[in-house]
């Protein structure tokens, strides 16, 4: 196995994010290889850890002031031995191939665990959207899709929104692709109530995790009430993973943006919830400006010079990063073990870096890893679809019960698989080796392809 990441490592020196994550899956599927002797004869791990498919593309575009702006468009189709490529896009200027690698390969996993037939795939742009006017970002999107249309389709690959991806940009993406192949499908998924969309998607993924995070917490016997949460992100899954939260009694105290962070020690109410969330999606603006509004709260802007990030150094009991990926590293886990945190559960995906896993597992967190915790989005896109093909639209709490079932399966997979594998209660080796085996053994079904 240190054979496979070493040649990988040569083949692609610059994806630092895709070995980290490949590294995480081989060290926990390990005792899976060495119970089954023929995964080895029939490379499975040489074959998961390989793209079916990788898509890269030019985007031009032109702004406001008539100047032409090049970028660079991705889709890597990872894996489709359970179903259509399925997982988002994301735009945001730190995207490259090794990133956009990392996340397909982590959303296989991931989408196995749902239940639901789908495959991985992801992609997206090192387009900023950030201070581009709506028609910018139009034409960004046309352009970007005006590639991308010719490789996807309900059948083949249905890509979603992420980081730099809400609701404006997936009603361009769709409005371009529907011109472009004049047919009106699923072929994305976060669309619109009106054209498609399905009731409790925007919430899926933060709701999600706080019901898998829930279901964590139940093992001890606790739950939500009373208990003090850091949660960081201000974008969609922050604001879900939030509302949730204050719904079920706990008080949540941080939200951040990449300029910095908000402490609000009298919690964060749903009614600031509300300004953070016309603040966010609407005006388009920066967290700071919550404690220009609100007078109990403090404002902490990023400092680079940092080894650690001041916002995961708090007390409280629960932490549940949403913002993006290696935002939690051993120094900041180290902290919190110190301030009596007593549950991650990751909105984010792969927010915590291997140093702070470790802290996680030696001190018996519960900690719930990304592909598990946060897998709520990806189902109920996976509803999404259902709903499209048969051309209805199920009720708010039809898919909100199917998404707490959904979580509640997961929940169970990964115990059940951790402790088949003598690691009990280690969710992050029950996700991967649950994930792992559902996916090698359809792809071993269907011969070498
Ligand atoms: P949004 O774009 O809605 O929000 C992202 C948030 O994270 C913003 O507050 C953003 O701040 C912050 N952020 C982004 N990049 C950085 C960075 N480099 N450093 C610090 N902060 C940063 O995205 P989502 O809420 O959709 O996604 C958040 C995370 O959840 C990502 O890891 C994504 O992959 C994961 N995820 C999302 C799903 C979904 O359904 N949307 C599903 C499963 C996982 P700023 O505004 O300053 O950029």
């Amino acid at each position: 196995m240190e054979k496979i990441i070493s040649q990988i490592k040569e083949k692609d020196p610059n994806q630092r994010e895709f070995h980290q994550a490949v590294e995480e899956v081989v060290e926990t599927v390990k005792p899976v290889l060495d119970r089954n002797l023929e995964y080895r004869r029939q490379a499975v791990l040489e074959r998961i850890t390989e793209p079916e498919r990788v898509i890269m593309f030019r985007v031009p575009w032109m702004d406001d002031d008539g100047q032409v702006h090049i970028n660079r468009g991705f889709r890597v189709e990872m894996n489709s031995a359970i179903g259509p490529y399925k997982g988002g896009l994301r735009f945001h200027p730190s995207v490259n191939l090794g990133i956009i690698k990392f996340l397909a390969f982590e959303q296989v996993f991931k989408n196995s665990l749902t239940t639901l037939a789908m495959g991985g795939g992801k992609g997206g742009s090192d387009f900023d959207p950030k201070g581009k006017s709506d028609a910018e970002v139009m034409r960004f999107c046309q352009s970007f899709m005006s590639e991308l249309y010719r490789h996807i389709g309900p059948n083949t690959d249905v890509p979603a929104g992420d980081i730099g991806v809400g609701a404006r940009e997936i009603g361009y993406l769709f409005g371009m692709y529907k011109k472009l192949k004049n047919e009106f499908t699923g072929v994305l998924t976060g669309k619109s109530l009106a054209w498609g969309g399905s009731l409790i998607r925007p919430e899926a993924t933060g709701y999600g995790n706080v019901y898998f995070a829930a279901e964590m917490l139940q093992t001890r016997e606790q739950t939500f009430e009373g208990k003090t949460c850091l949660v960081s992100g201000s974008g969609n899954v922050a604001q879900f993973t939030a509302e949730k939260l204050i719904e079920l009694g706990a008080r949540v105290v941080t939200l951040s943006d990449s300029s910095g962070y908000i402490l609000d020690e009298e919690g964060i109410t749903a009614e600031k919830l509300q300004f953070v969330k016309t603040l966010k999606n609407v005006r388009r603006g920066r967290i700071r400006e919550y404690a220009e509004e609100y007078k109990s709260a403090v404002y902490t802007p990023v400092d680079p010079s940092l080894n650690h990030n001041p916002l995961w150094n708090h007390k409280a009991e629960c932490v549940l990063p949403c913002a993006t990926e290696n935002e939690i590293n051993g120094v900041d886990a180290a902290n919190m073990v110190r301030n009596g945190v007593v549950l991650v559960s990751e909105g984010a995906n792969m927010p915590s870096n291997p140093a702070a896993i470790d802290i996680f597992i030696d001190n018996r967190l519960l900690y719930g890893p990304g592909k598990a915790a946060n897998a709520g989005g990806v189902a109920v896109s996976g509803l999404e679809m259902a709903q499209n093909s048969m051309r209805l639209s199920w009720p708010k709490d039809e898919v909100d019960t199917r998404l707490k079932q959904i979580m509640h399966s997961i929940h169970k997979t990964c115990l059940h698989a951790a402790e088949e594998y003598r690691v009990p209660g280690n969710y992050v080796a029950g996700a991967n080796i649950a994930g792992f085996v559902k996916v090698v053994n359809a792809m071993l079904d269907q011969g070498l392809v």
